[in-house]
C-alpha cells in the first residue's frame, strides 16, 4: 500500500471524530490528552506538515527524541536499509553488537547495555537490578520525576498527598517507595540517616526535565553520590529525556557525577522506539544468568538498533551540540524580549536544548516552587502558539534539535510575536 492509499483525507477535525470513537480519548499515550490535536502528516527536519495543509516549526520533537530533527537521513536510509534483511530474528545479530558497543563508547562510563522497547521498561529492569544487587526492596524517588507508567513508580499529588497518579494503580505497589522533595541535600541526608541502609536504589532525573526543567544545585549530585557510597545505595540517573541531549555523555558528564546505572532512551535513537539500562558490569552481569530476569520479545529490534547505530554515529562524528546551543540561546534570549515588548511576565528558563517556558517569577528549585508559577497560563499560550504555527504541548517544555537553524529561529520568533500581540489573556 502506498502512503496515498493509506490517506482517510477527512481533516483533522474528521480524523479526531473518528479517533475518539474507537481510541480512548482519540490518543494512545495519556500524555496526549491535552493536545496538541492538529493531526500530522508528514515530518522533516524541525517541521511538520499537518493534514489541513498547516505548517509547524517543532519544539516538541516528539516529546525529545528527534534531537537530530524528524526524519534524519543518515538514520532513515540505515533502518531501510537493515529492515530489507529482516526485522526481528529472536537471535543476536551484528548491529545490536555495534549500538551496544556504541552506547558505551559515545556516552563514555557505561561498561554494559541492555535495549528495551521504551524508557519505562528500562526503569523497570533498573530498579530490578538496584534491588537483586542489594537484597533490599525499598527505593527512593523524588516529587516531580517521571520514569514511566507502571504501578510501582509512577507518582503524583493528590489532594496534597503523593502516593498513586492514576485510578486503577495498586497502592501498595508503592510502598516500597520513599518519595522525597528533590534537591535538597540536607533533607536527603536526614532520610538517609533514617533508613539508608534499607534502601535498594536511588533514582532521578539528573536534571528534572519533565517538571520545570530545573537543574540540581551545585553539590547536589555530589551529595547523593556520596550518601549512596556510604549506605551501599544503586545510584540510578534516569536520563531517558537527558542522554545524548545535553551532551554525549548525559547529564553525568555534564554535572561530573557517574550514577551505577543510567536509563537512555529519545534522543540515542532519532526518533525509533528503543530505550536502555546502562551501566557498571559487575551489576548489569546479574542479568546475565538469567537468575534476574529481563525479557522483550521486540529488545535488539534490527530497526532499533540500525536506529541506535546510526543516531550515535551521527553524533559522535557530526555532533548538533554547538548549533543546537546557539539556536537555543538565542530563541531563549528573542522569547524574553518578544515577551518584555508585550510586557508579558514570561519565565524562560533551563538549558538551550531544553528549556522550560511559563508565566509569573519564582526561585525554581522543585516541584514545590514550580507550582508557584502560572502553569494552566501557559497551557492556554501554548495551545495559542500550536494555532499560529508553533509546535508545542501545555507542560512548558521546548526541545531544540540539530535541524533547528536561522530560518526556523526566524519563523518561530515572528510567530511568537504575533500570538502574543493577539493573545487575550
Ligand atoms: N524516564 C523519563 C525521564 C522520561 O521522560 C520518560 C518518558 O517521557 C520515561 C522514563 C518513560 O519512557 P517511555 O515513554 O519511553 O516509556
Amino acid at each position: 500500500m502506498t502512503t496515498e492509499q493509506l490517506r482517510l483525507d477527512v481533516g483533522s477535525e474528521g480524523l479526531r471524530a473518528r479517533a475518539l470513537v474507537r481510541a480512548p480519548g482519540g490518543v494512545h499515550s495519556n500524555v496526549r490528552l491535552r493536545g496538541p490535536h492538529p493531526f500530522i502528516r508528514s515530518a522533516k527536519g524541525a517541521w511538520l506538515f499537518g493534514v489541513d495543509g498547516r505548517d509547524y516549526v517543532d519544539y516538541l520533537l516528539g516529546q525529545g527524541p528527534n534531537f537530530l530533527g524528524h526524519a534524519p537521513d543518515a538514520v532513515v536510509q540505515a533502518v531501510s536499509a537493515a529492515c530489507e534483511g529482516g526485522l526481528l530474528y529472536g537471535g543476536q545479530h551484528e548491529l545490536e553488537v555495534q549500538a551496544a558497543e556504541l552506547v558505551c563508547e559515545v556516552a563514555g562510563w557505561p561498561e554494559m547495555v541492555r535495549f528495551s522497547t521504551s524508557g519505562t521498561e528500562a526503569v523497570q529492569a533498573a530498579l530490578r537490578v538496584a534491588r537483586a544487587a542489594t537484597g533490599r526492596t525499598e527505593i527512593v524517588r523524588f516529587q516531580g520525576h517521571y520514569h514511566g507508567w507502571v504501578d510501582n513508580i509512577l507518582v503524583g499529588e493528590r489532594g496534597g498527598d503523593w502516593g498513586v497518579a492514576s485510578d486503577g494503580q495498586v497502592a501498595d505497589n508503592l510502598r516500597p517507595c520513599h518519595i522525597l522533595p528533590w534537591n535538597d541535600a540536607e533533607l536527603l541526608t536526614a532520610q538517609f540517616e533514617q533508613y539508608g541502609s534499607r534502601l535498594a536504589a536511588v533514582i532521578m532525573e539528573p536534571i528534572m526535565i519533565n517538571t520545570g526543567v530545573i537543574e540540581p544545585k551545585p553539590g547536589y549530585l555530589e551529595t547523593v553520590r556520596e550518601l549512596c557510597n556510604r549506605y551501599g545505595v544503586v545510584l540510578i540517573f534516569d536520563e531517558v529525556i537527558s542522554g545524548f541531549r545535553v551532551g554525549l555523555g548525559g547529564a553525568a558528564q555534564r554535572y561530573g557525577v557517574t550514577p551505577d546505572l543510567a536509563t537512555y532512551g529519545k534522543a540515542f535513537a532519532g526518533g525509533y522506539p528503543v530505550a536502555a539500562l546502562v551501566g557498571r558490569s559487575d551489576l548489569m552481569s546479574q542479568l546475565s544468568t538469567g537468575a534476574v530476569n529481563h525479557s522483550g520479545t521486540f529488545n535488539a529490534s534490527v530497526m532499533a538498533m540500525a536506529a541506535v547505530t546510526a543516531t550515535l554515529t551521527t553524533l559522535r562524528d557530526r555532533p548538533p551540540y554547538a548549533s543546537v546551543e546557539e539556536h537555543g540561546l538565542a530563541l531563549m534570549a528573542g522569547l524574553r524580549d518578544i515577551a518584555a515588548k508585550h510586557d508579558v511576565q514570561l519565565r524562560v528558563a533551563g538549558l538551550p536544548a531544553a528549556f522550560h517556558m511559563s508565566f509569573g517569577d519564582a526561585d525554581v528549585t522543585d516541584y514545590r516552587s514550580l507550582q508557584k508559577l502560572d502553569l494552566a497560563r501557559y497551557e492556554r499560550l501554548a495551545a495559542a502558539l500550536v494555532d499560529n504555527g508553533i509546535w508545542l504541548a501545555g507542560r512548558g517544555i521546548w526541545y531544540v534539535s540539530g535541524a533547528h537553524g536561522p530560518r526556523e529561529l526566524d519563523v518561530a520568533l515572528t510567530r511568537f510575536d504575533k500570538t502574543l500581540g493577539e493573545w487575550a489573556l
